[in-house]
């Protein structure tokens, strides 16, 4: 037997109080019965998402969360800015292509994140941009980007703040009314604990009238129609009962252990990881605004990462990440996020130490594993 730890930003670990949840026999959705487990979910969910707007659930992966933002929102020939720094980045790019959208790209090294003051330029030199696309946490190349400052930029203009938030919101704190984020979507399958198959969306006011103009075609991404559906606690098209059932679980999770303490667990887990690799001699993939959902780092110049991160999957049974493009066998991401603690992260660390040593790379074992611990003590109960 080889018992599996699935440790990649995403899909993620589902919780067994969760599973038992969508385990029970399917029950039809145009019931009291249903609509009441719909009520609560939208519930939490405004509370997840920091906001008063109604946060729209959509069966799709996140992907289909992001494709609805462009299809409400925009007209073919509309100018947005993408904030392109990575593969969803990318997606930003090619979803706005695919739809007619003129994309002005704002292109920023792998591993960094963007500067305000790029964005800034660009908005002051192209004011018939409508919109900027960013990711809060770029997943594929374990960065954060600074939304809040850029939420104070957009602000000030008529220009959206559309942020994909798939490995942001509940992992760190993204107050989307505070901070003034237009859109801002989630899916399933990353902090939420569940099954991929549920991707959210959240609207502000202005963004809401923005649909009423938006001239891309739409049928079933329509967020007008969903919003008012969801108001009657029920859903446009058959909904996904069974993940529907398992988000009131995961959400109530969530609660219970308090939105605070899910940041500074997902911080202190993200911490411990970066400990880990310092002392390994691991160089960060994104060392100055580094992700609390997901740790990359660069594999050692004599051990090939896709090698190690297909061993440590197929004969350790612990899955990593690896790399995308031109980071494809330079990397290993290391997740940290939705049903995750501090053992999780000490597993991942001997596992890389292990795997390290048996590819031929001399690191004394424990070494990463004690760095973790140093940092995971620290939130040890009395
Ligand atoms: C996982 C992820 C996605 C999403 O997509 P799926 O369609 O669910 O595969 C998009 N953006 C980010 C930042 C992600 O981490």
């Amino acid at each position: 037997m080889l018992k599996n730890y699935l440790l990649a930003p995403g899909p993620t670990p589902v919780p067994p109080r969760v599973l038992l949840a969508m385990a029970q026999p399917i029950i039809h959705h145009r019931t009291p019965q249903f609509s009441r487990i719909f009520a609560e979910t939208k519930n939490a969910l405004q509370e997840l998402f920091q906001t008063q707007q109604d946060v729209l659930m959509l069966a799709a992966s996140g992907s289909g969360a992001m494709e609805s933002a462009i299809t409400n929102l925009f007209s073919p020939g509309d100018e947005v800015l993408v904030v392109n720094g990575g593969k969803f980045g990318e997606r930003w790019m090619k979803i706005s292509a695919a739809f007619g959208l003129k994309v002005t790209e704002l292109r920023v090294e792998w591993g960094k994140s963007v500067t305000v003051d790029a964005v800034r330029q660009l908005l002051d030199e192209r004011p018939a941009i409508r919109a900027v696309l960013v990711q809060a946490s770029e997943t594929s190349t374990t960065v954060v980007h600074p939304v809040e400052a850029l939420a104070n930029l957009t602000r000030q203009r008529d220009t959206l703040l559309v942020v994909d938030g798939i490995t942001a919101v509940g992992v760190l704190d993204i107050p989307m009314d505070r901070w003034g984020i237009d859109v801002l979507v989630t899916g399933s399958q990353k902090a939420l604990m569940l099954p991929p198959g549920l991707a959210f969306i959240a609207l502000s006011e202005r963004a809401w009238k923005r649909t009423k103009e938006g001239k891309v075609a739409r049928f079933y991404f329509d967020l007008a129609k969903e919003r008012d559906n969801q108001a009657k606690d029920t859903t446009a098209w058959t909904p996904a009962i069974s993940l529907i059932i398992g988000l009131r679980e995961s959400l109530a999770m969530i609660r219970e252990e308090g939105l605070r303490r899910v940041f500074e667990r997902h911080a202190r887990m993200a911490a411990a990881t970066r400990a880990a690799a310092h002392a390994l001699d691991l160089r960060l993939v994104a060392p100055d605004a580094p992700s609390p959902a997901v740790t990359g780092m660069y594999t050692p110049a004599d051990v090939d990462g896709g090698k190690l991160v297909a061993y440590l999957r197929d004969r350790m049974g612990v899955t990593f990440a690896g790399g995308q493009d031109q980071l494809k066998g330079k990397i290993v991401r290391i997740a940290h996020l939705g049903y995750m603690g501090a053992f999780d992260v000490v597993t991942a660390i001997a596992a890389l130490e292990m795997a390290l040593v048996h590819f031929g790379h001399r690191v004394p074992l424990g070494r990463g594993v004690g760095a973790a611990q140093e940092v995971l003590m620290a939130a040890l109960p009395e």
